[in-house]
């Protein structure tokens, strides 16, 4: 790949809440990798041609730590349900379809597709049961040079019939995956079993093994609803939390990172856990109005010193743009600061961009930043002159967030390589 320089706004977060900013910039990338960003271009770099973006903004792709591709199609659909029903009315019957390759190959690239329209260049992503449509779906992720984890679902109880796997078949299909899919540099396989309930003890202890065994990373979900919190104390009695259920079994950051999706109602003792083995959580701000699920309380977990990224959860969520789950992500801290004016203050817009750029980005190693040494993932933002054009770069910045959408963004890279997307 070589040498490439990219010219226009840039605009980052190094640190939570603190944005970057550098005005007619050029940011020289080396193999992928960002080796500086200058003002005015050093010598050497003099005769190298330079992709000139103009007054564009040159922002870090965006990072998806929670998706389920299965459920593009089921947006928007089933809202007025909370969590356990609409898992059953809709959800598992959507999920079933992938039992059919040829749907979930166009499926998929659509996802896929949606996913770079959209700006995201890494996701965590929740595939199907299915074996051979979640081998497509690691295979289209690779054509199109996103980075992404990728989870082949396991349960085996609670479940409709057509979904429900037999334990050993779950496991061995994961190890064919595994195998199949663990060397490509940028879409790895992550153990996904779907949550707590849907799960049994056996099948839990045989994902922790295959954790230990190839040092993989796990995803999952965790206290999302106050009724899935209780079937788990149901269906685990001797366990004394929700998240202990993962931590026995190994699948809590104990031998590779772990990934949680909600963690909203969390006691003291889960806080702690949470903390102690590095375990990331992921808020959905999106997914919790929709389902009614709750509010997390983000700036309490961030002082407890907690990793918070940001996921879409689509389908429960309606939308897959990150840049809306930022925006969300905001205001529901404001609610909460509204309906308990107790609650610390609420998220900046720069605080939640970088949950969804470098925090996030965590996950994939130097990811979600221009600094030195990360990899060069990048969206870049136009916008309407006659607007933009009395605004400051930070303006700009705020009124892409909140405003703009899939039309703003003329291109997106992985890496240094350009992804599929019209030409500017
Ligand atoms: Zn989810």
């Amino acid at each position: 790949m070589g040498l490439q320089i990219f010219k226009g706004n840039i605009i980052f977060a190094p640190a939570p809440g603190e944005l970057k900013i550098c005005a007619r910039s050029h940011i020289v990338v080396k193999d992928g990798i960002v080796e500086g960003i200058y003002e005015r271009l050093p010598e050497e770099y003099g005769k190298e041609p330079v992709k000139d973006y103009g007054e564009r903004l040159i922002l870090p792709g965006f990072v998806d730590l929670h998706v389920h591709a299965s459920q593009l199609y089921q947006c928007g659909l089933g809202l007025d349900r909370e969590l356990i029903d609409w898992l059953n009315d809709y959800t598992f019957y959507v999920e079933s379809r992938f039992s059919d390759p040829a749907y979930a190959r166009e499926a998929y690239s659509l996802f896929a597709d949606e996913l770079v329209r959209q700006g995201t260049v890494r996701a965590c992503i929740f595939a199907t049961i299915h074996k051979e449509s979640t081998g497509l779906l690691f295979e289209i992720l690779q054509e199109k040079g996103i980075g992404a984890f990728v989870g082949k679902v396991n349960m085996d109880r609670n479940c409709p019939d057509f979904l429900q796997e037999e334990t050993e078949v779950s496991i061995k299909e994961t190890e064919e995956l595994i195998a199949r899919y663990g060397r490509h540099p940028l879409v790895k396989p992550i153990l996904t079993p779907r949550f707590a309930p849907a799960c049994s003890g056996e099948l839990l202890k045989a994902i922790g093994d295959l954790a230990k065994k190839y040092n993989l990373p796990v995803q999952s979900h965790l206290s999302e609803n106050p009724r899935e919190v209780e079937w788990v104390r149901e269906l685990f009695p001797s366990h004394p939390t929700y998240s202990d259920v993962y931590l026995d079994f190994g699948l809590f950051g104990r031998y590779a990172p772990a990934l949680m999706a909600h963690g909203i109602y969390l006691t003291d003792r889960e806080l702690d856990l949470i903390k102690a083995n590095d375990v990331m959580l992921v808020h959905c701000p999106e997914s919790n109005i929709n389902l009614a699920s709750g509010i997390m309380p983000v700036r309490k977990w961030l002082n407890r010193g907690i990793r918070v990224g940001l996921g879409s959860d689509v389908g429960a969520s309606h939308n897959l743009a990150m840049s809306k789950a930022i925006v969300r992500a905001v205001q529901l801290s404001k609610l909460l600061k509204i309906f308990s004016p107790r609650h610390e203050k609420p998220l900046t817009i720069a605080e939640a961009f970088y949950m969804a750029t470098k925090g996030g980005g965590s996950f994939f190693g130097k990811v979600g930043s221009f600094e030195k040494g990360y990899s060069f993932d990048a969206v870049i933002v136009e916008d309407d002159p006659r607007i933009a054009g009395g605004l400051s770069l930070e303006e700009q910045f705020q009124r892409f967030l909140y405003t703009g959408d899939a039309n703003n963004i003329i291109a997106c890279f992985v890496a240094g390589r350009q992804l599929g997307l019209r030409c500017d």
